[in-house]
């Protein structure tokens, strides 16, 4: 086959695009159906129903862009956490989804920081689901993606919706957990926020929790495209740069 040699032609795939992309298709592997919820987003959906009443704590930890008040308050969403709550309430358990998009902080940009970003939310529900399974699906996901040496570690982790919470941090490749500048001398990255879903959250869609269980995860796209990359500043994300862009 010729090579197209017209540089106007050649087609670039964003490495966010990617990222999402490449996580949507190992999920749905696994069973997971894909479900989508609104950038614009009720208070009840980003905040309450995910056992983030008001004046908790934790919504200090999302720097919100609230809307003009209207009757409702209005909000862009600040986690793809939301769909989980309209998914179960109008589905009955079992039941695997992953939901991609965009969400956004009311913060200052820096290296690590933008307003908007990319979350693949997943979340099963059933009977007997356990931290073990969680850990075997986030397992797989991270070794197709980074490769088969991925080794992952849990650590306690706070997250209002779920119980128990985790940290899911992967290994350093370059130092393979010796500790280099890569990792901020760690051996280990964080990679993703995940746990078992709070009872409270599925009793509060009528799901009773004392028959069913669920786990739920959190991946940060520009996180793990900056990691797979080796991109250093989240902004070069963003600059619309073809340059950068043509890299991948
Ligand atoms: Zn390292």
């Amino acid at each position: 086959m010729e090579e197209n040699k017209d540089p106007q032609n050649k087609k670039h795939i964003h490495p966010i695009t990617r990222v999402i992309q490449d996580v949507v298709s190992i999920l749905t592997e696994l069973g997971f159906e894909v479900a989508q919820g609104p950038e614009i987003e009720d208070e009840h959906y980003n905040f309450d129903a995910l056992n983030v009443p008001k004046d908790h704590p934790a919504r200090d930890m999302h720097d919100t862009f609230w809307l003009k008040p209207l009757d409702l308050r209005k909000l862009l969403r600040t986690q793809t956490s939301d769909v989980q709550i309209r998914f179960m309430e109008k589905n009955k358990p079992p039941f695997r989804i992953v939901s991609p998009g965009k969400v956004f902080r009311n913060e200052a940009t820096d290296s690590t920081h933008e307003t908007q970003f990319h979350q693949v939310e997943g979340l099963t529900v059933g009977k007997d689901v356990s931290l073990a399974q969680l850990k075997g699906v986030l397992e797989t996901v991270l070794k197709k993606l980074f490769g088969e040496d991925v080794q992952i570690r849990l650590r306690p982790g706070y997250f209002p919706f779920v119980e128990p919470g985790v940290e899911i941090d992967m290994i350093c490749s370059k130092c393979n957990a010796k500790g280099c500048p890569s990792c901020g001398h760690n051996g280990w990255i964080e990679v993703l926020g995940a746990g078992m879903v709070n009872p409270k959250v599925l009793n509060g869609v009528g799901i009773d929790s004392r028959e069913f269980q669920g786990f739920a995860f959190g991946i940060g796209v520009e996180r793990l495209a900056m990691l797979k990359y080796g991109i250093d500043d989240v902004r070069l994300l963003y600059s619309g740069d073809l340059r950068f862009g043509e890299q991948f």
